[in-house]
């Protein structure tokens, strides 16, 4: 059996990379943190419970990547550089073989993008998993919801539904096998938009990440903004699944109001947009516009036959007018 000590040396403390910027990590009472010079520290955090956020039978490694991933999806969508992260981990049993595979999904994300794990708690009980994250923004870059003005095109990134319709037992449906491991990774293994909340710095943006539903989401930055938007359903970016789930029940809820996709939503100034455009094609971001922002106090969803779609609650339903 591992002591306390060497647990927290093995797991912990020597798996992680390190950081000129942090002056202390593991092994003191608080972690410490050198902010560089005309940056912001931008702090988010996220747990995850275990029958709530991921199936119980979920594998330790997807459990550990989507843990990091969704909280630093938080910092992208502010235009964060990720730094560093804490790791509060409750689990029913010190299980090394569980845990070294929940730590290898988590490193597997913090080294691609130079996260240093600098400290934590670890208890026991029902499974769940709470992660703060710690980013640096140029002063006055951050990508704040209150940003959008009227005019401005409203965008995502990469495609909408995915995740949700990984969620959904479909048995009807028959997807190759090739499918079923892209929808499965799209909800178990998100990838934060790292890349293009920091390239969105320079653009006066508002953004937020999708992690509750397009419709949702956008109306976050509405309400902050104080502005109304319109989108047009035929212009969501989709993937080769989600079109043929669509084709084959007529059902477009997934897109407008599943969850888990955590790509990002923004807004750019019209003046902006060819630039933007040049630069994500250079950095190969898959960007697509989708709506503008005009006055008003909520997002309207344009159909096919140019009828504006009533969002029921958000989240799950939606209707015609
Ligand atoms: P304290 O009693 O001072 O809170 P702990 O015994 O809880 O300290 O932890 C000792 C050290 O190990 C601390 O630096 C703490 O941040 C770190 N630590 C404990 N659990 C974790 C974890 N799950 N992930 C990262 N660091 C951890
Ligand atoms: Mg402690």
């Amino acid at each position: 059996m591992l002591g306390e000590f060497d647990l927290i040396n093995k797991f912990f403390k020597f798996a992680t990379s390190s950081r000129s910027d942090v002056l202390l990590g593991i092994g003191d009472d608080c972690a410490l943190l050198n902010i560089p010079d005309g940056q912001q520290l931008a702090i988010t955090t996220d747990t995850l419970v275990s029958g709530t956020h991921f199936p119980e039978n979920l594998d330790a490694a997807s459990i550990g990547y989507k843990a990091l991933s969704v909280n630093l999806s938080d910092l992208a969508a502010m235009g964060a550089e990720p730094a560093c992260v804490t790791l509060c981990l409750t689990v029913p049993k010190i299980d090394t073989d569980w845990l070294s595979k929940f730590m290898q999904g988590f490193l597997e994300l913090a080294k691609q993008y130079g996260v240093q794990l600098i400290g934590g708690d670890t208890t026991e009980g029902p499974l769940s998993i709470s992660v703060q994250a710690y980013g640096f923004i140029p002063e006055g870059k951050a990508l704040k919801r209150s940003r959008a003005r009227v005019g401005d095109t409203v965008f995502v990134s990469g495609t909408l539904g995915d995740a949700g319709l990984a969620l959904k037992e479909n048995k009807e449906i028959k997807f190759s096998k090739s499918s079923l491991h892209f929808l499965m990774s799209r909800l178990n293994r998100p990838s934060p938009r790292i890349e293009l909340g920091i390239a969105l710095r320079f653009f006066n943006a508002s953004a937020i990440d999708i992690s509750d539903g397009l419709c949702k989401d956008l109306n976050h930055i509405c309400e902050e903004s104080k502005k109304g938007m319109t989108i047009h359903l035929q212009l969501i970016p989709l993937s080769s699944e989600l079109k043929k789930y669509i084709r084959e029940t007529g059902d477009w809820t997934l897109p407008l109001s599943a969850g888990d996709d955590y790509e990002l939503a923004f807004t750019i100034s019209p003046d902006l947009k060819d630039k933007f455009l040049r630069q994500t094609k250079e950095l190969s971001i898959p960007v697509t516009e989708i709506g503008i922002v005009n006055e008003g106090k909520r997002v309207n969803v344009i159909d096919t036959d140019g009828l504006s779609l009533e969002i029921m609650d958000g989240y799950e339903h939606f209707k015609k007018k």
